[in-house]
């Protein structure tokens, strides 16, 4: 790159111009600016509504570059953000000054510096780079491993970096690659990844995931419903349709009355057969009152059942019935609106919910949970460490050992002085429309 070091008494032959770095006044606006350097505030107008939105984008405290002959103000570069800035410029015949918003122009410096410590680390790495925002970077890259406050006078640090440049000057954030700090007899090396993460090695620690294929046990609860003979109760009339459920309160149609009913009641055509639900003894078969016709028989286990509202009874009291025998038939004998039976169950005395010891409709099958061990074979995933080498480290290691021991004088970065800025010579003015106009960038 073709640089011209233009130092202050730029272009002596034609007039006095020099560049100036500035910091922008904390609270100044645009239009104080303009009135301090005496142009004329119509140039306000012309800016458009879209443009004049960034004025306010100026930040208090920015550098920025002016270029002035005496105490005109030929051009000044004020930046928006790192990539774009405002460029107010005075064309040099008519004297009118323009605005606009143009790219930041800056070059990308990659540099090595080697400092000796001195003094102190920020004190030395300004002297030596000019750019106090690379001590802090390098603290915070150094953060746990190495305390910057503890270096002593003789340590040596040596870094690689990428920095923009505008205008012979360090601009905007610089990116540290690596760092090497020699103290106490030590080499602590930091490397950084492409995300901007500091490593002590040129390897790094990646966590990723692996997955795969396992067989595992375990058990299962399953519900198996399996047949049981003789053991529970089956149902007095099967194939019936339930009419009326147990229920310690319910309407009853006859009566217009809330009543319980101790018992379910089964709709079917008189002389249906009724059976017996379970084998026992008959303790009662005759003349109840509201029940009508009653069969009760007794089984084991404390359990009575009672048969109701029959048209025929078949069993006399003290006889035997086995599961399943006819003991009666349907009818409406008694408190009745209609052929059904109405089915008691009683459990040492206490009326009970036939439903819940006949099954519902699957009467002779028990219901059961059981557990068993099965194998399955079964996806997984696990996190897992492994290390990758950080990009150009191994290199970048040999580099920096190399500069530590080296001249902090040879590693210097292009020549920065305070007094002079660089413009490029084909910036120095462009020809427009046959005038000339001051042109830095
Ligand atoms: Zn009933």
């Amino acid at each position: 790159m073709r640089i011209l070091r233009l130092i202050l008494l730029l272009c002596s032959w034609l007039w006095t111009a020099e560049i100036h770095s500035s910091v922008w006044k904390k609270g100044e606006t645009f239009s104080e600016y303009l009135q301090r350097n005496a142009v004329p505030l119509e140039l306000l107008k012309k800016i458009t509504p879209e443009d004049a939105k960034y004025l306010s984008e100026i930040q208090a405290g920015e550098p920025f570059f002016e270029l002035k002959e005496g105490e005109t103000l030929l051009q000044a570069l004020i930046p928006i953000g790192e990539e774009m800035q405002i460029q107010l410029s005075r064309d040099l015949q008519s004297g009118k000054y323009r605005f606009d918003i143009i790219p930041i122009v800056y070059r990308q410096v990659q540099n090595t510096t080697v400092v000796e410590i001195r003094k102190g680390c920020y004190s030395d790495l300004d002297r030596e780079t000019h750019n106090p925002r690379l001590g802090f970077l390098l603290k915070h890259l150094y953060k746990g491993a190495v305390d910057f406050r503890r270096l002593r006078a003789g340590d040596r640090l040596a870094f690689e970096y990428r920095q923009k440049s505008r205008l012979g000057k360090p601009w905007g954030q610089p990116e540290i690659r690596g760092a090497v700090i020699q103290t106490r007899g030590k080499k602590r090396f930091i490397f950084v990844d492409e995300e901007g993460n500091a490593w002590e090695d040129v390897e790094k620690r990646v966590r990723y995931t692996k997955t795969g294929k396992r067989s595992v046990n375990y058990t299962v609860t399953q519900t198996v419903r399996e047949r049981v003979r003789g053991k529970r109760f089956r149902l007095p009339v099967p194939g019936a349709r339930i009419t009326s459920r147990f229920t310690y309160k319910r309407w009853h149609p006859i009566l217009h009355r809330y009543r319980p009913h101790l018992g379910v009641d089964w709709g079917a055509k008189r002389g249906t057969p009724i059976h017996a639900v379970a084998k026992g003894q008959v303790i009662y078969a005759g003349w109840m009152r509201g029940y009508g016709k009653v069969v009760k028989i007794r089984h084991a286990r404390g359990f009575v059942s009672l048969y109701a509202h029959q048209s025929r009874i078949l069993v006399h009291r003290g006889s035997y019935v086995n599961q399943g025998q006819v003991i009666g038939r349907i009818g409406s004998t008694g408190r009745s609106t209609g052929p059904h039976l109405h089915f008691g169950l009683y459990r040492n005395g206490r009326a009970v919910n036939p439903l819940k010891y006949l099954g519902r409709s699957t009467a002779g099958v028990r219901v059961r949970k059981v557990t068993r061990h099965r194998i399955k074979m079964e996806k997984y995933t696990i996190v897992k460490t492994k290390r990758v080498p950080i990009k150009g480290a191994k290199e970048m290691k040999a580099r920096l050992l190399e500069a530590l021991g080296a001249d902090p004088a040879a590693h210097r970065w292009e020549a920065y002085e305070k007094s002079f800025v660089r413009v490029g010579d084909r910036d120095r003015h462009t020809e427009k429309n046959g005038k000339t106009r001051w042109s830095m960038r």
